[in-house]
């Protein structure tokens, strides 16, 4: 049985709805907003674009060092991508 939320084709789950949906409801959000696609290569080729993009002067250091910890974790999920195919969050 699919989602009961109009165009959404995912597999509903506990209320009728998909995790996704669910949540939303419990967190009083939009139920029509889009749902953002988590890619992880584009994430991590985002990552590394603004990483390589970011100014290595000395009063950026925080925004490097932010930057430098985003694409780190954008590797680690890359790498992990398909080890968890069942995790919502990831989908
Ligand atoms: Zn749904």
């Amino acid at each position: 049985m699919n989602c009961s939320v109009e165009d959404c084709e995912r597999e509903a789950r506990n209320g009728g709805m998909c995790w996704t949906h669910r949540k939303r409801q419990q967190r009083g959000r939009s139920l029509l907003a889009p749902i953002r696609q988590y890619d992880p290569r584009e994430t991590l080729e985002r990552a590394g674009r603004d990483l390589a993009d970011a100014d290595t002067s000395e009063e950026a250091d925080a925004e490097f060092e932010r930057r430098r910890k985003r694409l780190a974790m954008a590797a680690l999920r890359f790498a992990l991508r398909k080890r968890r195919p069942q995790c919502p969050r990831t989908r």
